[in-house]
C-alpha cells in the first residue's frame, strides 16, 4: 500500500508542469466581459472571449436582470422536484421555435449536457464516431457511455464512411458526433456530407454547436443553417448560452422522443438544482438579441476579414478558418506563451492554447473576434503581432 500526502504526490507534477510552460492560471477579470476590459489589473482589449456578438454586456440583458423582484434568486430544487420554473419552460419552448425543433431542453452546463446525451442514448456495443479535434467535453461524454468510441481524423469524411460501413456489417447502431464550428480551430464540419452518410448509414447525428450559434445561419440559427440544412428526427443538437448569447447554461434540441427520454433518464439532468430563473429569462432576452443580430453578424464577419487579410499579410500560420476563432499556429508551447505574455504587456490580451487542451506539437493563440471590436483594436492586434514575429521568430512563421 503506498501511503504519500497530497503533497508528495503532486507537488512534483505541478513543478514539471511550470518546467514545460504548461501551468495553467485563472486571469482575474475585475471589469465587465466586453472588447476593452480589465484583466490581472492590466486595461486590455480582449481577443480571447466566445462573446462573438458583444452580448454579455448588453443593456438589455443587464435590464432583463433588473426584472428579478417576482423571482427568487435560486430555483431551489432540480428540475423534476419543484425548480422548474416557468421562465425555463417559456425558454425550451423559445428555443424550440427558433430552431425548427418538436422540443428543447435546458441543462446547467454544456458540459453537463454533453455528458448526458452519450450516456443516456449510446449501450453497450454500440458505437460512437467522434471526430479527433472535438470539444473535450465530448470526449468525456463518451467516456461516461457504454458504447466504443471511435475517433476519425479531423474531418475525413472517408474515414467516417469507412467505420459506417463496418458498422453497418456488424449491425451496430452509430451516433456521429461532432462540433459544428471546432472550438480550437475554428473551421467547420461538413455537415452537408455528415448528414448524407449519416441518412445513408441509418446513424444518428450529434451536433455541439457551441460556436455556431449566434454568428452563423440566418437568425443566428448556427452552422446547419449556415449550410442552408435543416435537423431532421435523428440529428440531436446541443448549444450553449454562455457565449454568443451572453448569458449562462446550454440546451439540447431534437424530437419529442429524444427530450422525454433525457427528462426520464439523464442522470447529469436529472440530478442537479435547476438554473436560477432569472438566468433563462436574461436568456429568453439574449435569444431575441440573437435573432435580430444581423448588423452585429455582419460586422463580425468585417472584423473576421480586416483580421484574415492582416495576418496573412504578415505571413502568419493561420488555421483555415472562416469562423471567429482564428489560429495563429506557433508549434511549441514556449513559442505561443512568449508571444502571449509580449501582447498582454502591449495590452492585448489573446491566450496560448496548449496540450493537452490541443495535439502536442499544435500550441497556438486563439483570437477570437467579436462584433464588438473595432477597426483599431484589429489594427493594434496587427501591428504587435508583427513585433512579436521580429522579436519572437518561430519555425512556424
Ligand atoms: C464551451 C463548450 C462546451 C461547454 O459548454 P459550457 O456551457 O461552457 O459548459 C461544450 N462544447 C463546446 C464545443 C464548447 O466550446
Amino acid at each position: 500500500m503506498a501511503i504519500e500526502s497530497i503533497e508528495n504526490r503532486f507537488a512534483p507534477i505541478l513543478a514539471k508542469r511550470e518546467a514545460e510552460s504548461l501551468y495553467r492560471r485563472r486571469p482575474l477579470v475585475t471589469s465587465p466581459q466586453t472588447a476593452e476590459m480589465q484583466i490581472n489589473g492590466l486595461q486590455v482589449i480582449n481577443f480571447s472571449s466566445n462573446d462573438y456578438l458583444g452580448l454579455a454586456n448588453h443593456p438589455a440583458l443587464k435590464h432583463s436582470c433588473e426584472t428579478i423582484q417576482d423571482l427568487s434568486y435560486g430555483s431551489g430544487a432540480a428540475h423534476l422536484v419543484t425548480g422548474h420554473h416557468l421562465e425555463h419552460h417559456l425558454l425550451e419552448d423559445e428555443l424550440a421555435d427558433w430552431l425548427g425543433c418538436e422540443r428543447a431542453l435546458l441543462f446547467s452546463t454544456g458540459y453537463m449536457a454533453n455528458l448526458a446525451i452519450q450516456q443516456t442514448l449510446m449501450q453497450k456495443g454500440d458505437w460512437i464516431l467522434a471526430d479527433k479535434l472535438n470539444h473535450a467535453s465530448l470526449v468525456d461524454g463518451a467516456r461516461y457511455s457504454e458504447a466504443d468510441l471511435k475517433r476519425y481524423p479531423h474531418l475525413d469524411m472517408t474515414a467516417l464512411e469507412k467505420r459506417l460501413q463496418k458498422a453497418q456489417q456488424e449491425n451496430r447502431q452509430c451516433l456521429i458526433v461532432t462540433d459544428g464550428v471546432f472550438s480550437m480551430d475554428g473551421d467547420c464540419a461538413p455537415l452537408q456530407t455528415i448528414q448524407a452518410l449519416a441518412k445513408t448509414y441509418q446513424a444518428w447525428l450529434f451536433l455541439d454547436d457551441a460556436h455556431g450559434f449566434g454568428p452563423l445561419g440566418e437568425q443566428g440559427k448556427g452552422t446547419l443553417a449556415h449550410f442552408n440544412l435543416t435537423p431532421d428526427e435523428n440529428t440531436i443538437i446541443m448549444g450553449t448560452l454562455g457565449k454568443a448569447f451572453g448569458a449562462s447554461g446550454a440546451f439540447v434540441a431534437g424530437s419529442e422522443v429524444l427530450i422525454e427520454t433525457l427528462i426520464q433518464m439523464a442522470r447529469p439532468y436529472i440530478y442537479t438544482t435547476a438554473m436560477p430563473p432569472i438566468n433563462a429569462r436574461v436568456a429568453r432576452t439574449a435569444l431575441k438579441q440573437v435573432q435580430q443580430a444581423d448588423a452585429e453578424r455582419e460586422q463580425l464577419r468585417r472584423n473576421i476579414q480586416q483580421f484574415q487579410t492582416g495576418a496573412t499579410q504578415l505571413g502568419l500560420t493561420l488555421w483555415p478558418s472562416d469562423s471567429a476563432i482564428q489560429p495563429i499556429m506557433l508549434g511549441s508551447s514556449e513559442q505561443a506563451v512568449l508571444w502571449s505574455d509580449f501582447l498582454k504587456k502591449q495590452g492585448l490580451w489573446v491566450t496560448a492554447i496548449r496540450p493537452p487542451t490541443v495535439p502536442k506539437n499544435t500550441a497556438r493563440l486563439r483570437v477570437t473576434l467579436s462584433a464588438a471590436h473595432t477597426d483599431a483594436h484589429i489594427k493594434k492586434l496587427l501591428h504587435a503581432l508583427a513585433r512579436c514575429q521580429d522579436d519572437f521568430p518561430s519555425s512556424n512563421t
